[in-house]
């Protein structure tokens, strides 16, 4: 197993274990709303929640946390439940739904109001607005926050019986106009939607607000510590107000963190609905998104995610951590893991003028040069070869390490070969290179002279035509939503996708493994993508990272 990083919430419930302050299990929970797919920052949650459970030897429960029916589906709720199981977490129990409490939430709601601590407000959004005062200056009391108890049991039986519209009543927590916490002057705890509800069907048309809705829900599952981020922090006297009026069945501790925000993208399931829904990208799980799902379609491993949210930390102070880490840590796994290829991506064909047509040589490389226990590929040796175009030069650099007219390059895992001629079609353009190879250099270095390099093929006579998406970076800028002026779509890097057809890979990726990368030699990681090769009818993969970060060099 490998060693977690200590975090400042680990070190806190250690310390409060130690006190006898905290007894019994831990228990923690990830609370999702399904309102959208889950993001690499959701990661972070994840890995910190369902890593406090494990080290403490408790428990995380997985709740969605349902309770604005308009932007919620079930759609989300799957591709959620997919991504954390993806991601290697076990929930412990069933899946929870807020909403599965709603029957206790009203049930808090009516104590509260019989305590005098909850009304009726009929004031509009824009008066209540004004009421609530400022930083500055202390909000006033609403001319409904009075109304006598029977009145206010009245009014919210009404509510949920379908006797008002939308907007027309709320029931507000009856706390302090003039705190200095804006969340404390008589917050909204219920208000009235007409909304079909993806689990509760047509059953209310009142639901309980967030703010009401988190602690109860945390209560009623014996969530022991709720780990939230920063911008919950003002909320916390809120939260413990809630839970210290009405007969909680027990007393969670909110406890906040920093959220991850990674550059050169974005990290709001707001924004990215944005980008799919207006067509800037395909889909949710589009190989460019931040998504757990497009992550794993470009070719993310779960390990290289959670060591990634290891290698970050769980922090009190917010911050932007750099793209090149994510990158950094999907690179390390796969360097360790990845079975190596050879893809020629903009193919030239080679001629070996002193080999002859009919015959073929099998060739055996390891399938990784540094474990033996991957096993071996095979490849063809023929008399028609192709190499990338970009590996031949007709004048070559100075320092150049590849093919050129009248030298010599080694072919990878094959002989050395030297370029005799430069075959041109009618418009000056390089169609083919005739080359002879030389049949005392497989293994071992040519007598006489010096290959100028070593560069990957593949043979024309059995190698596979694919296509290649080259993804890279979804935005130019390090932190696209950051100015105000600029609108963030306008952002988005014009080479964010770029499509290489009939590029060609050895024949053992005609059926390409499905569950880890390719590293193909000298180019990167690439993940077949299973939905576009079943739609092309041949192998189409993803570029999950280049091999080196030559990012903005
Ligand atoms: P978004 O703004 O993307 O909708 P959210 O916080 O509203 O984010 P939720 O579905 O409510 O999204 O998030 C579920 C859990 O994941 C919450 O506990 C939330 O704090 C956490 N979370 C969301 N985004 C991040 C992030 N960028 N970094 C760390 N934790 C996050
Ligand atoms: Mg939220
Ligand atoms: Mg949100």
């Amino acid at each position: 197993e490998s060693k977690k990083a200590h975090n400042f919430i680990q070190s806190l419930i250690e310390d409060a274990v130690a006190k006898g302050e905290h007894t019994g299990k831990v228990v923690t929970r990830f609370p999702p709303e399904p309102n959208g797919y889950l993001h690499i920052g959701h990661a972070k949650s994840i890995c910190l929640n369902f890593g406090i459970a494990e080290t403490f030897d408790g428990e995380c429960t997985l709740r969605f946390d349902d309770t604005n029916p308009e932007k919620e589906s079930q759609e989300y709720i799957d591709s959620i439940k997919k991504d954390v199981h993806w991601l290697g977490c076990e929930w412990s129990g069933e899946v929870r739904y807020a909403s599965d409490y709603f029957d206790a939430i009203y049930d808090f709601a009516v104590e509260l109001i019989e305590k005098g601590k909850a009304y009726v407000c009929a004031l509009t959004a824009d008066q209540m607005a004004e009421y609530r005062g400022t930083l500055k200056e202390p909000g006033q009391n609403s001319p409904y926050r009075d109304r006598p108890v029977e009145e206010n049991l009245q009014l919210f039986r009404d509510m949920r019986a379908g006797k008002y519209q939308n907007g027309e009543l709320v029931l507000r927590a009856k706390i302090d106009m003039t705190s200095p916490n804006i969340n404390l002057r008589d917050p909204i705890l219920y208000r009235i939607r007409y909304a079909d509800h993806h689990q509760t069907g047509d059953k209310w048309c009142i639901y309980p607000m967030y703010d009401f809705t988190h602690p109860i829900s945390d209560a009623m599952e014996g969530i022991t510590h709720s780990l939230c981020t920063l911008e919950f922090e003002d909320h916390r006297p809120l939260y413990d107000w809630v839970l210290d009026n009405i007969s909680a069945p027990c007393q969670p501790r909110q406890i906040e963190f920093a959220r991850l925000n990674l550059n050169y993208t974005i990290t709001s399931k707001r924004k990215l609905k944005r980008l799919v829904d207006e067509g800037f990208v395909d889909s949710w799980n589009d190989p460019r998104m931040p998504t757990i799902s497009g992550m794993r379609r470009r070719g993310y491993t779960p390990e290289s995610i959670r060591t990634f949210c290891d290698m970050i930390g769980v922090n009190k102070a917010g911050g932007t951590v750099d793209m090149g880490m994510l990158e950094h840590a999907i690179r390390e796994d796969l360097n360790t893991r990845s079975p190596r290829a050879m893809c020629v991506m903009r193919p030239l064909k080679v001629t070996l003028t002193n080999y002859p047509e009919d015959k073929t040589e099998t060739l055996v490389l390891p399938v990784h040069p540094q474990n033996p226990d991957m096993g071996e590929r095979e490849v063809t040796w023929s008399q028609t070869l192709y190499i990338d175009r970009e590996d031949f030069a007709e004048e070559p650099p100075r320092k150049w390490k590849r093919l050129a007219p009248d030298q010599a390059v080694r072919l990878r895992g094959g002989y050395v070969m030297t370029c005799r001629e430069v075959i041109r079609d009618d418009s000056g353009e390089i169609v083919e290179l005739k080359c002879e190879y030389d049949p005392n250099t497989l293994g071992v270095n040519p007598e006489g002279y010096k290959p100028n390099g070593v560069v990957h093929w593949v043979s024309a006579t059995d190698s596979v035509e694919t296509d290649i998406n080259q993804y890279d970076r979804l935005f130019n800028h390090e932190s696209p939503d950051s100015d105000k002026e600029t609108d963030f779509v306008d952002l988005i890097n014009p080479e964010s996708l770029v499509v290489l057809k009939g590029a060609r890979v050895e024949k053992s990726l005609a059926q390409p493994r499905t569950d880890l990368p390719y590293q193909f030699e000298r180019e990167g990681y690439f993940f077949c993508d299973q939905e576009l090769t079943a739609a092309a009818g041949r192998p189409v993969f993803n570029r999950t990272v280049t091999l080196r970060d030559s990012w903005g060099k």
